[in-house]
């Protein structure tokens, strides 16, 4: 008989939305005839814009045509993709080359994927609170040593965000060999400045880290001085991969697209005294296992990057952000600290009067019918937040900043 991997033993069953529901589920049973309203909710609303449904029709008509078929499709993407993404990059005065743009199924694939290139001892550092992906992905390969009490692991470097340090992860006493970086950030909503970028790109370059950077938000930012890409910051080439996703820009949460950069100047070690190409890793890797984003997904997300699909898809992201900003005035006019849900989709409110993340989650479903994300759930400096998000309808949003208006504290 065969044994499991028993690293995924040491995962953390993953209670929180369980329990959410659980709670929510509890309190429309008592509750039957009230509306409740989440604001917990990762996944977008709207539908596809018009660009993307009319390239999503041409390219299926092509797939039913003998002439025009495609079937299965190059592992990194098509070329026509590709150039488009180093295009939006060439935008932003970043020079990329096509054969350094991976297309994949989503980023979240891509990042839980990318550490299978880095050895099972490379130590691994991420922020807290965390997108849950960058550790279990890391958990399962055997890489994060045991679990330990409050569900962190032994090997993983936890590297605290929180209002005291502006929520800009500080350097760790020893120098990790990869670090997770998200910028806008889920769940806090922050983003980070070009200098602490800048700061952790010289960091890395110092000590031979590499930054594995989540910009799945980045359409989110409005502020002018914040990066979009890490690559805006010199030298990122060299020590940096880079995951974009097409899910939040443009509704690709069931299409399923994402891009992810790897730099021909960014090597490691091989293990034999040479140093080696993450690229040719990692196209090696895609190869074997991956056989491409379907042609017609692909297609639509070339319809994101026209000057149509675009404009279009920016009026969404302008859409949830005007939530966003509704949602941090509601909690703010409460005298609450609210961070985030500028330049990003997500508000990180800080609860009140001492109270846990689950006290203030029950406060906010019991007393406004609301329902939010306990920060704890993210992680041990999550704990004393919440996190609300704008991926709401609007009319579910209005609704819920007038409930906000008469809660008491
Ligand atoms: N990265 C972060 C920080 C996310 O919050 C998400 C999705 O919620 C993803 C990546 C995954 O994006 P995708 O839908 O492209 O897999």
């Amino acid at each position: 008989m065969p044994e499991v991997n028993s690293n995924y033993l040491s995962l953390q069953k993953s209670y929180l939305f369980t329990d959410i529901a659980h709670r929510v589920a509890a309190y429309k049973k008592a509750h039957p005839d009230q509306k409740v309203i989440s604001l917990g909710i990762g996944d977008v609303t709207k539908p596809l814009a018009p660009a993307i449904i009319e390239a999503l029709h041409a390219a299926v008509d092509e797939m039913g045509n003998a002439e025009h078929f495609h079937g299965y499709g190059p592992e990194q993407g098509y070329g026509f993709l590709r150039e488009a993404v180093v295009r939006e990059y060439m935008a932003r005065g970043v020079s990329i080359a096509p054969d350094e743009v991976f297309i994949g199924d989503g980023a979240k694939s891509d990042l839980g994927n990318f550490q299978e290139l880095f050895s099972e001892q490379a130590v691994v550092a991420v922020t807290d609170p965390v997108y849950p992906v960058y550790v279990d992905t890391n958990v399962m390969a055997g890489r994060a040593g045991a679990p330990l009490a409050g569900g962190s692991f032994e090997r993983i470097v936890y590297l605290p965000c929180v209002r005291e340090n502006d929520f800009v992860p500080d350097f760790p006493a020893k120098a990790p060999d990869i670090v997770y970086i998200c910028s806008p950030n889920n769940p806090t909503g922050t983003v980070l400045g070009r200098e602490a970028l800048a700061a952790w790109v010289h960091y890395a370059r110092k000590n031979g880290c590499v930054i594995l950077f989540d910009a799945a938000y980045e359409s989110y930012i409005v502020d002018k001085d914040i990066p979009h890409s890490i690559y805006e910051i010199e030298g990122a080439q060299d020590v940096a991969v880079e995951f974009r996703s097409y899910s939040k820009v443009a509704g690709f949460t069931g299409l399923r697209c994402s891009a992810t950069v790897v730099p021909h100047s960014l090597k490691v070690g091989d293990g034999r005294g040479g140093r080696i190409e993450l690229n040719g890793l990692w196209n090696r890797r895609q190869c074997t296992k991956y056989n491409g984003c379907p042609y017609i997904v692909q297609r639509a997300a070339q319809a994101v990057h026209s000057p149509v699909g675009r404009s279009q898809v920016m009026k969404q992201v302008h859409g949830y952000l005007e939530n966003a900003k509704a949602l941090r005035e509601g909690m703010q006019a409460l005298g609450l600290e609210v961070y985030g849900g500028v330049n990003a989709p997500y508000i990180w409110v800080r609860t009140p009067n001492n109270v846990d993340s689950w006290g203030f989650f029950e406060h906010l479903l019991n007393n406004a019918q609301l329902v939010c994300t306990p920060g704890v759930g993210f992680g041990k400096s999550g704990e004393g937040y919440v996190r609300l998000t704008a991926f709401g309808t609007p009319e579910d949003t209005a609704q819920a900043i007038e409930r906000l208006k008469s809660l008491q504290l």
